[in-house]
């Protein structure tokens, strides 16, 4: 209780540390209780097409109020993945986030949904079925259905992970790279996985235009994704100046608060054209 009522004063990261070890089985059995109370929640953060301007998909990202307080998924999503939540925790975001495909499909809105799924939940034996039983449970186009996997996790396992690729794309949903540059990428690697898109990640978004040296990678990426085929989002868009660049470079789709930031559904559904 005390961990969470001082939260600002508690070292999240550093796991030596006794306060954060006790954070963190404090936020497991809350977030297991919160799972059970049907207390999380889904926001949807649009991305747009930055050559024609359209806004036709989404990522979806999960959101925690426990008692009043917002924890970030940045710290709770780590956490899960090291207890083993995350294999429940990921079917709930799976069974919502084709819920909502379904409304919006069923209102006439053909509007992809990427959902973030974590490295353990991707290499678990079941899960390309899990995602076939959905897409007939749900009756939704599998081309709504976007899956957002690390690079890292693809990486740290590249035969089984690449396997698993194979089968998912043969379900006909669309894959692709998030947080593409900060793991040890391979760029054998990336012409081999059959993935349809790269997401830049938003470290070098945020630092490209004063840097020179981000934006080469920025620019590197888009021109690396186009050459082996595949298409480029950039994450935590903020400024027009990210954005002009971004245009310049030929990336293809922008997601940041520049544009819009993540809300409910009902929020976001205005601004699909
Ligand atoms: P991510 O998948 O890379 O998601 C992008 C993060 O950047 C989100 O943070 C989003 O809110 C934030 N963001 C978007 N635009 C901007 C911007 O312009 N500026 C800034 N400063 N931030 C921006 P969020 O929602 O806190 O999620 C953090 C991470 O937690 C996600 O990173 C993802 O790795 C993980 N996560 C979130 N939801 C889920 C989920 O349902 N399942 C799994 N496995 N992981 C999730
Ligand atoms: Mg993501
Ligand atoms: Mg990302
Ligand atoms: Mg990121």
């Amino acid at each position: 209780e005390m961990a969470l009522k001082n939260s600002k004063s508690v070292h999240y990261f550093n796991a030596d540390d006794g306060a954060s070890h006790q954070r963190r089985l404090t936020i497991t059995r809350r977030l297991e209780q919160a799972l059970i109370d049907n207390q999380l929640s889904l926001y949807y953060q649009p991305k747009q097409h930055l050559q024609n301007g359209q806004v036709r998909s989404c990522e979806c990202l999960l959101r925690w109020i426990d008692n009043g307080e917002f924890i970030s998924p940045g710290e709770f999503i780590p956490i899960a993945e090291r207890s083993g939540l995350i294999l429940l925790l990921g079917e709930w975001v799976l069974d919502s986030a084709f819920k909502q495909v379904k409304h919006w499909y069923s209102e006439g809105r053909e509007v992809q949904v990427a959902i973030n799924i974590s490295a353990r939940q991707f290499l678990q034996p079941g899960f390309t079925e899990s995602i076939e039983r959905r897409l007939k449970e749900y009756q939704v186009p599998p081309s709504l259905i976007e899956l957002e996997l690390t690079e890292t996790s693809i990486m740290d396992n590249h035969q089984l992970a690449s396997e698993v690729l194979v089968e998912l794309r043969k379900l006909g949903v669309s894959l692709s790279i998030d947080d593409f540059g900060t793991g040890y990428s391979s760029l054998a690697y990336l012409s081999a996985f059959p993935v349809d898109k790269v997401k830049i990640d938003r470290s070098f978004v945020s630092q490209m235009v004063d840097a020179p040296k981000q934006q080469a990678i920025v620019l590197t990426i888009c021109q690396l994704a186009h050459n082996l085929g595949l298409q480029v989002i950039a994450e935590g868009v903020e400024t027009d100046s990210q954005r002009e660049l971004l245009h310049q470079y030929g990336c293809d789709y922008l997601q940041g608060y520049l544009f819009a930031r993540p809300a409910p559904a009902s929020e976001v559904s205005v601004l699909f054209n």
